[in-house]
Order: structure tokens, then C-alpha cells, then sequence
């Protein structure tokens, strides 16, 4: 499996300037050897200070949200040029906190999906099922559709430069994560997902992060099953002493 292993660290709305510095510069040093692809995605006003500090690394800027509009009357709103100005290369869309929390729906990241995609951003797109969902037996689904719904549009050209994140909701902050087998059987029936829209190839080489209360303590075993290629790492990314061991498994 030619797969490169993923991991990123969103670090949602935490940390001020001098603290976002003080992590990635440890960052950078402890990963430089690390053999797999990194990222970090800090709020917007930290992402010009972290910039200048991952430029001669291996970490990745990315950013955990943008507008859907390139540019114009949106008070409030972050365009795709903006990020783009600053050195961000990858947009995190759709994690569950922007669909659960502020009513992002699936036409609405698609927009961004495609926006983002259009200026060379890649992007990582963040699908997931609600506890109530799994337990009636729609994880499957609902995944699907958010895959489906969230990549309308979306070109085979352009599929090398999307990552899919699964992320269980119920498992989000909560201290609980799927089962490496369940998270891996969401995993594969993605990937068939990927497989009807855009051909066996693609299948195998979309990257499908798993996103949920990843720690050191799980890492290894998630990132061991056949169709998870990485993590999106939330509360254990904000210190470098949780997210490096996830970062550097073996
Ligand atoms: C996330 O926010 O994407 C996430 C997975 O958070 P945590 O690792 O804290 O569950």
C-alpha cells in the first residue's frame, strides 16, 4: 500500500500568539525526522505567526475553516485568498463543530470544497455520524452522503488534493473512540464510496484520516488497520508532549 501516513493537529480556539509559537517551534524540531506528513491547523490570527515558523519544516499550514464566497461583503468571514496570502495550504471543511454547533450544511461546505480547490488548496473534508445515528444503524449512510454531497462537482483531477477525515461526532472531545475495527469498516465503506464516484485508483489512493480522541495510547493500533492512513488530532494536539508521540508512531 503506497499510502502515506497523515497526521494533523487542529487546534481549534485555543492558544494566543506567543503560545501558538512556542508549540510549533517544538514541533518543528521533534518532527523533523518523522517520516510521515504533518499538519497543524491553528485558529485564523495565529496563522500568520505560525507561518513564518513552519516555512523550512515538514509541518503544513493549514486552516480549520473559510467563506464560501471568494471575496466581498461577508462581515465576519475568512476568504480563500486570504489564507492563500498567508501561506495556508490546506482548509479543514465540514468538521462536525461547524455542522453541529453553526448549522453548516452539506451544501454549503461543498461550495467551499470547490472554492478551496480551485485556488490549490487541498482540502480536508470531515464526515461523521451523530451517536443517535450510529445507534440506529445510519453511520454507513450518513457518512455516504456527506461524502457524496460534500465532493458534488469535485473533478478527478482535483480528487489528489482532498483528504477525507472520518470523525465519529460521539467520539469527538469526549474521551471516546471507535474501535479500530469499527472506525477501519467506516473507512472501507468510504473508500467504495470513492470507488463509484471516481474509479478504483482513486480508491486506493484517497487519504482517509480518523479523527476522535486519537492519543499515543491508540494511535498506533488505529493507524495499523488497512484503510486508515492518518489522524485529525483535536485536544491532543495543543501540547507538543501528547502530539508528537501520536505524530511519530510506530
Ligand atoms: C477534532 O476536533 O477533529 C477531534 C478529533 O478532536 P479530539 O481529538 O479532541 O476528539
Amino acid at each position: 500500500m503506497s499510502r502515506p501516513y497523515y497526521i494533523a493537529g487542529n487546534w481549534k480556539m485555543h492558544k494566543t500568539r506567543a503560545e501558538a509559537a512556542e508549540l510549533v517551534k517544538e514541533l518543528s524540531a521533534r518532527l523533523k525526522d518523522g517520516k510521515h506528513r504533518y499538519l497543524v491547523a491553528p485558529g485564523f490570527t495565529l496563522l500568520e505567526t505560525v507561518a513564518a515558523l513552519v516555512r523550512d519544516s515538514n509541518i503544513r499550514l493549514g486552516a480549520q475553516n473559510m467563506a464560501a464566497e471568494e471575496q466581498g461583503a461577508h462581515t465576519g468571514e475568512v476568504s480563500v485568498l486570504q489564507l492563500k496570502d498567508i501561506g495556508v495550504r490546506t482548509v479543514i471543511l465540514g468538521h462536525s463543530e461547524r455542522r453541529h454547533v453553526y448549522r453548516e450544511d452539506d451544501a454549503l461546505i461543498n461550495r467551499k470544497v470547490r472554492l478551496a480547490l480551485r485556488h490549490g488548496l487541498e482540502v480536508i473534508l470531515c464526515v461523521g455520524e451523530l451517536l443517535e445515528e450510529r445507534e440506529a444503524g445510519r453511520a454507513e449512510a450518513v457518512c455516504e452522503t456527506q461524502t457524496v454531497r460534500g465532493l458534488e462537482g469535485v473533478s478527478a483531477a482535483e480528487l489528489p488534493n482532498i483528504v477525507i477525515a472520518y470523525e465519529p461526532v460521539w467520539a469527538i472531545g469526549t474521551g471516546k473512540t471507535a474501535t479500530p475495527e469499527d472506525a477501519d469498516a467506516i473507512h472501507a465503506w468510504i473508500r467504495k464510496v470513492i470507488g463509484r464516484l471516481y474509479g478504483a485508483a482513486a480508491a486506493e489512493n484517497i487519504i482517509i484520516q480518523y479523527g476522535g480522541s486519537v492519543k499515543a495510547e491508540n494511535a498506533a493500533q488505529l493507524m495499523a488497520k488497512e484503510n486508515i492512513d492518518g489522524a485529525l488530532v483535536g485536544g491532543a494536539a495543543l501540547k507538543a508532549d501528547t502530539f508528537v508521540p501520536i505524530a511519530m508512531f510506530a
